[in-house]
Order: structure tokens, then sequence, then C-alpha cells
């Protein structure tokens, strides 16, 4: 499990089935008939759409502006970011910015709520009218503020019910619906191990019952980056033949309960 949204496990370990929790932004998703369409694609139209901004983009690429986080060197480099986090755009203002609707809606216009059918067009470069009633395209992510969807949440749940150990990588836990899943597994018993920099919320709820003396085999906390730590871990757990990768055919259903013995099966990131 992971509350990455960058695709990197799936990346990184194609074979191994990934749940994402917070959602992928390599898709978006429409918020009306809730179907994904590839980001590539949708960038593509956006660039089409926009071609003030796919011109800019591709200078600030090339200028190296978006290689550095040093917010004096990204201005040198022409990239100037205001006190809010918004980049500063000369010549192409949010107010002109144009994008396309969901290909779905658009073909087949949704019945609404109230019974109507939606109003879902576009002008003659395929551009989002301001009069649509449906068919907004957002990141298929989980925006602040939003839930996770139920399915994620059961097969969340579902992970960490058949598991026996929880490793929780790399973060805070400082989101709710992944610390909730920590304390699941706490609930039901299970050793929690928790390797990341600067704690987690609630840590000493995992840790406090454990009994003195026990040597990390009941539940063990490390201060320690996690690409410092895993290369050994992983290792090991090969050194003890549980290094094993899942099925390729487990990944195509991300939602898909995860049977066998792999190494990081019962992992939280
Ligand atoms: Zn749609």
């Amino acid at each position: 499990m992971t509350q990455n949204v960058d695709s990197f496990h799936s990346k990184a370990h194609p074979d191994l089935p990934t749940l994402e929790l917070h959602g992928y932004l390599r898709a978006t998703r429409c918020t009306t008939c809730r179907k994904d369409l590839a980001r590539d694609a949708f960038q593509r139209d956006l660039a089409r759409l926009n071609p003030l901004w796919a011109e800019f983009l591709e200078e600030i690429v090339a200028s190296g502006a978006l290689e550095t986080e040093d917010p004096e060197l990204r201005t040198a480099k022409g990239l100037r970011t205001n006190p809010d986090g918004d980049v500063d755009l000369p010549g192409a203002p949010y107010t002109t910015f144009r994008y396309p609707p969901c290909p779905t809606c658009l073909n087949r216009p949704p019945v609404l709520k109230d019974g109507t059918r939606a109003v879902v067009e576009v002008d003659h470069e395929g551009a989002f009218k301001p009069t649509n009633t449906a068919g907004i395209l957002q990141p298929a992510v989980v925006m602040f503020g939003e839930s996770i969807s139920p399915l994620v949440k059961q097969a969340a749940e579902d992970a960490i019910d058949s598991a026996g150990k929880l490793l929780v990588i790399g973060t805070s836990l400082a989101t709710y619906s992944a610390w909730r899943l920590a304390r699941r597994a706490k609930d039901r018993g299970m050793p929690i191990g928790i390797i990341n920099l600067g704690g987690v919320r609630g840590e000493d709820a995992f840790l406090d019952h454990l009994p003195p003396g026990q040597e990390g085999e009941l539940g063990v906390r490390v201060e320690m980056a996690s690409d410092q730590l895993l290369p050994s871990l992983v290792a090991h757990l090969r050194e003890l033949g549980i290094g094993s990768i899942g099925p390729a055919e487990a990944f195509s259903d991300p939602l898909k309960t995860v049977k066998g013995n792999y190494a990081f099966k019962d992992m939280l990131s």
C-alpha cells in the first residue's frame, strides 16, 4: 500500500501489486461519470488548446529551472513563483486557460441528479464550454477534503486483515486514512515496524504497550532514511527465501487481494 500518487511503486516493481490509497496522477478522472482518461492524452489536448502555456513549459524545461528547488535559481532561469506557490506565467493568464471535457460525457451527456440531461459541448477546437454542466476532468487523486473510494478503503482493510506483520516506511502517517490502517493492524495484535525520519502520528500508541526487553519481534521503531535501510532489508529477506515476486496478473487488478509470501506484501508507505 502506498500514499504516493506518482506511480513510483508500479514503475519500480511492476510485478508486485500496489494499492494506491490516494490515487494516481497518471490518469484524470471525470467528476461526473468517474471514468479514467490517460493523463498523456489529456496533456496533449492541454498543449494543443493552450499553445502559449506549452511554449512556456518547453522553454522552462530547456532552461533547467525545473531541476532545482532553489527559488532564486528558478527565478534566474525564468520561472517566477509567487509567495503562495503559484507560478507566474507572463502572457498566459489562467483566465484564458482551456481544457478538454470528459470524452465519455461529451459523446453521451449523462442524466443529472435532478433528472435533466447534462450539457457537455466543445468549441470548434475541442475546448470545454463554460456553459457545460458536467464532464470536468480532475487528476485521479484523492484531493484535500475528499474521501478514499469505498472500494480502495475495503481493499486496504482486507490487506491489513490478511497480513501477519506491518512495515511502515517513509511516512509520518499524518493523514488519517493511512494512520487508521496502522491502528487497525495494532488493534489486531500485529507486530509493527516503523522506519522513517521524524516520527509518526501518535507513535506512542503503536509501541507503548510492548513489554520491556522485547528485541523488535513485537514492534520496532527505526529513525533512518528508507533508502539507507531498504537495500539490506531486501537482501536479507531474499536470503531467507521470502523475496519472491508476485504473479504479474495480480497487478492487472490493483484491488485484488494479494495472497502469497511476497516480500513487502504488508507494507505501508
Ligand atoms: Zn464523464
